[in-house]
Order: structure tokens, then C-alpha cells, then sequence
């Protein structure tokens, strides 16, 4: 399991600091997770403003 980033994504980098394994980096237009890094703990979708961050 991971959690993926959605088109809602404004691009703030907010929820990049807030990952624990730095799973999370700048894509094109949008924020992208590495689902082999995720150990989906929820923090991203916890911290972004827009509610981004989904449960895949
Ligand atoms: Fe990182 Fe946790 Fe979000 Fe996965 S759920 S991308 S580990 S902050
Ligand atoms: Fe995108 Fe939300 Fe992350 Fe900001 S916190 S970069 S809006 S997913």
C-alpha cells in the first residue's frame, strides 16, 4: 500500500518536508510519491492543504 498524489495538487511542497522516508518529490505539475518507499502513514495527506494525499 501507498499513498498517491492527485491532481487537486497546487505544488505548495508542504507535505515533502513531513515525509519520514523523503518519498515525496516535486513532478510535473503536481507532487509525486515513490510507492516503494511509502510506508503510508498518513502525514502528507495530514498536512496538505488541499487534501491531495489518497489512500491508493
Ligand atoms: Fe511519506 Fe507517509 Fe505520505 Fe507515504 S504516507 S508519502 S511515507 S508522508
Ligand atoms: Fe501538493 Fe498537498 Fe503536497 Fe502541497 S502538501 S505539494 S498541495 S500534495
Amino acid at each position: 500500500m501507498a499513498y498517491k498524489i492527485t491532481d487537486a495538487c497546487i505544488s505548495c511542497g508542504a507535505c515533502e518536508a513531513e515525509c519520514p522516508v523523503q518519498a515525496i518529490s516535486e513532478g510535473d505539475g503536481k507532487y509525486v510519491i515513490d510507492a516503494d518507499k511509502c510506508i503510508d502513514c498518513g502525514s502528507c495527506a495530514d498536512t496538505c492543504p488541499v487534501s491531495a494525499p489518497e489512500q491508493a
